[in-house]
């Protein structure tokens, strides 16, 4: 089942958050409509803490969700390689997980 959620990226503004191309042009992560879908069961996304930014500074989309906040995320087990933080020692996300922080045993 798909959730619909507030695109993190644009904090449901449908705008591009750091205007890259102009002050009007969209959110690339949800086409403008301020609004994006994600499977349920789904957690926070722990990489960009819900923010959808991607935390190592570039103004893209955090590269765990994709910029909407939450992962699509099946399992409640902490990733052991990561410990539940999504990062690995170089700041990219965990090769285990894939930032989601969780995953199936
Ligand atoms: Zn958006
Ligand atoms: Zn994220
Ligand atoms: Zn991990």
């Amino acid at each position: 089942m798909a959730k619909i959620i507030k695109c993190a990226f644009c904090s449901g503004t449908g705008k591009d958050p750091f205007d890259l191309l102009s002050a009007i042009s969209h959110c690339l992560v949800c086409n403008g409509t301020g609004q994006v879908e994600v499977d349920e069961p789904l957690k926070k996304c722990v990489f960009c803490s819900g923010t959808g930014k991607n935390p190592l500074g570039a103004r893209v989309p955090c590269i765990a969700c994709g910029g909407k906040g939450y992962n699509h995320c099946e399992s409640n087990l902490k990733c052991t390689q990561c410990r539940g933080t999504g990062k690995s020692s170089d700041g990219l996300t965990c090769t285990r997980c894939g930032g989601k922080g969780f995953n199936k045993q």
